[in-house]
């Protein structure tokens, strides 16, 4: 049975896989951590077949990095369709937001999916504006949920020997108040959320303030699935 393996040994991508205890740190929504990392996923065409890799912030952020990459490949041919999905510790700062739009605006036949753990200074109007901007433009963002961790897990870490199913789970609360924090800067309302590190460790705390214009706007679902909100609420 599969599951009693770890990734199949003929597998291509195995030397390009990252060890479990690097994809747990790095994905972890519920700590902080300093370092960025980018899972991606690459389709070109109706090819069935995915090129999948990781990368680092160098000198540059990670997602520039990929960009002046993935542009001066030899088999990027700009006029055949290329799916991209991206899996990020990090949501894109307003700078790298900009250069994926200017990428992506010189490329009009990549699709760009973007899946985020946590959210980059997310209470920085500029950060904030580059999100939404990206969303206007076509870009899909979405905060990483189990199906995503599940993904990533099988099919870009070294998981050890019988753990194919052993992906991370994480508390939907923090993932849910993220969701919500990202509906607001899509949406163009102001932050909700309040994120601070405990002292001498690296845990987040999570805190909700909402204001009027957040219980107008948002869809009582979105609310909810934080279970930070009782009722009775009036809605609207
Ligand atoms: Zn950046």
């Amino acid at each position: 049975m599969a599951s009693d393996r770890g990734p199949p040994a003929g597998d291509p991508t195995l030397r390009r896989r990252i060890e479990p205890w690097e994809f747990e740190f790095s994905f972890d929504p519920r700590k902080f951590c300093k370092e960025a990392c980018l899972l991606y996923e690459i389709q070109w065409g109706n090819s069935r077949d995915v090129w999948r890799h990781s990368g680092k912030n160098t000198t540059k952020h990670v997602e520039r990095n990929f960009i002046e990459k993935i542009a001066s490949e030899r088999y990027f041919c700009p006029s055949i369709s290329c799916s991209i999905f991206w899996y990020l510790s990090w949501s894109p700062c307003w700078e790298c937001s900009k250069a994926i739009r200017e990428f992506l605006n010189q490329h009009p036949n990549v699709t760009l999916v973007i899946y985020v753990a946590r959210l980059y200074q997310h209470m920085d109007p500029q950060n904030r504006q580059g999100l939404k901007d990206l969303f206007h433009s076509g870009v899909t963002i979405q905060v990483m949920r189990a199906p995503e961790y599940d993904h990533c897990w099988r099919n870009f870490v070294n998981y050890p020997c019988g753990k194919e199913a052993h992906w991370p789970r994480y508390p939907p609360l923090c993932i849910n108040l993220y969701a919500l924090e990202l509906y607001c800067i899509i949406s163009g309302l102001p932050p909700c959320l309040q994120i601070s590190r405990r002292y001498q460790n690296q845990l987040i705390e999570f805190r909700l303030i909402l204001q009027n214009c957040h219980y107008q706007m948002i869809p009582p679902y979105i609310l909810l699935a934080t279970g930070m909100i009782q009722l009775p609420v009036t809605w609207r």
